[in-house]
This record gives structure tokens, C-alpha cells and sequence, in this order.
């Protein structure tokens, strides 16, 4: 098997609601890469100043990151939303998530996160959720404590319980999937995963537009149920 290429666009809306867009992504726009592709969503929080500010220094990490591991690349922006704050001490309390994936040779996929920005696997016309969300509601639901339907409409549903930029330790999840020529990953934020559930975006997926056509979908989709968060996604195509 030789390298794989990967198709990729990337998409940001406000949303119907919120005037600021605290949400950032990285690639923005489209494009064909090799392997040593990186794409990240961070979905920023702390006021619109500061969630803007906090998720766009996630991102600027990334796009600076290329020496580094993605586990790596999630302490320094962590360590960078830090300098943030000490540097404008008025953005306290600003932190973001951030979900980064980097493709490497032969379809080698790692993911890294904090937070409940997710990555998702679309094969063979089902999706897998690859992240776990660092969520109040998803603990409770682990626990057995309520119900993913309950957890939907829980007052708390929009809690993480890990960020970026709180603390000096974070904790970080990382995990390895190979992929395979077919394959579609999607990055996103909660502003696409509170309005539509999985079954909703697996049939925006299974559609087969191409990445370009497909990241707007996803946003026209959420924006339509409802659109009550900033919506950021994107999208990887494997390829020949
Ligand atoms: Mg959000």
C-alpha cells in the first residue's frame, strides 16, 4: 500500500443565534494533501473576547506545530492560552476545547482531544464516534446516571469538565485508528453534535458529495434544526 492522499474542507458559521463566532479551525478552505495532513477544531469559551481569543491560539499552535507529536501539540496550546491570559490578565477564565488529528503515512490516524469537540469515522455507510466528550453529561451517562436522550436536553449539556488554558496539567486523550482508501473523518464542534445526532449526520456523510459540498450540508443541516451554537467542521476524504 503506498501513501494516501486526503481531501479536505473545512466550514465555520455562526449560527442562527450567537453574533460572534468563539469556534476556529484549522485548515480553513480546501485542498489536497500527503500524509503529514493536520486538522484541528477548537471551540473557544470565557466571553466572546475571550473564546475567540483562546480558540484562535489553539489553532495558531497548530499551524506551528510541525515538530511536534498531536499530544504534544495540545500541552503547548495549552501553555499558550496560558501566556494569553498572563499577557491581557482581562481574558481570565478564557479557555477553548480543541480536537486535532494528524494523517500519517499509509492512512495512520491519530487523533488527540480535550474537550467535546469530536472526531468521527465514516465507513460503509455508519459512523463511529472516535473521541470521548469531556462533557457533564456524558459522565452522567457513563455513570448510568441518565440517558443519551436526557443528556440532549440536559440545562448542564453545554459543561466540559476538561479545557484548554484552566490549568498547567491537562490531561489528554490521544488514540491511533488506521484508515483505509473510502474513509471520511470528521472534525467538529457541539454546535453540529447538539442539533443533530448521529443518524442525521451518517446520512449527510453516506450522500458521497464531495468534501466541499458535504461541510456546507453539515452546516445548512444543523443551522436548519435550529442553529443555536457556532458550527465548525471538517472533513478528510481518503484517497488513492
Ligand atoms: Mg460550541
Amino acid at each position: 500500500m503506498g501513501p494516501m492522499r486526503y481531501a479536505w474542507a473545512s466550514a465555520t458559521d455562526p449560527g442562527k443565534v450567537r453574533k460572534h463566532n468563539e469556534d476556529s479551525v484549522y485548515p480553513r478552505d480546501l485542498g489536497v494533501d500527503e500524509s503529514g495532513f493536520i486538522a484541528a477544531v477548537a471551540d473557544g469559551m470565557g466571553g466572546h473576547i475571550g473564546g475567540e481569543v483562546a480558540s484562535g491560539i489553539a489553532i495558531s499552535t497548530v499551524a506551528d506545530s510541525d515538530h511536534l507529536t498531536p499530544e504534544e501539540t495540545l500541552h503547548a496550546a495549552n501553555l499558550a492560552v496560558i501566556d494569553g491570559i498572563l499577557d491581557n490578565p482581562r481574558l481570565a477564565g478564557m479557555g477553548t476545547t480543541l480536537t486535532l488529528a494528524s494523517f500519517g503515512d499509509q492512512g495512520a490516524l491519530t487523533v488527540a482531544h480535550v474537550g467535546d469537540s469530536r472526531a468521527y469515522l465514516a465507513r460503509d455507510g455508519t459512523i463511529e464516534q472516535l473521541t470521548t466528550d469531556h462533557s457533564m453529561v456524558a459522565e452522567l451517562v457513563a455513570a448510568g446516571e441518565i440517558t443519551p436522550a436526557q443528556a440532549k436536553v440536559h440545562p448542564y449539556r453545554s459543561v466540559i469538565t476538561r479545557a484548554v488554558g484552566l490549568e498547567r496539567n491537562i490531561e489528554v486523550d490521544v488514540l491511533d485508528k488506521p484508515l483505509e482508501v473510502g474513509d471520511r473523518v470528521l472534525l467538529c464542534s457541539d454546535g453540529l453534535t447538539s442539533m443533530l445526532d448521529d443518524t442525521n449526520i451518517s446520512a449527510v456523510l453516506a450522500k458521497g458529495d464531495d468534501v466541499a459540498a458535504t461541510v456546507w450540508e453539515l452546516v445548512d443541516a444543523a443551522n436548519a434544526a435550529g442553529g443555536e451554537d457556532n458550527i465548525t467542521v471538517v472533513l478528510i476524504d481518503v484517497v488513492e
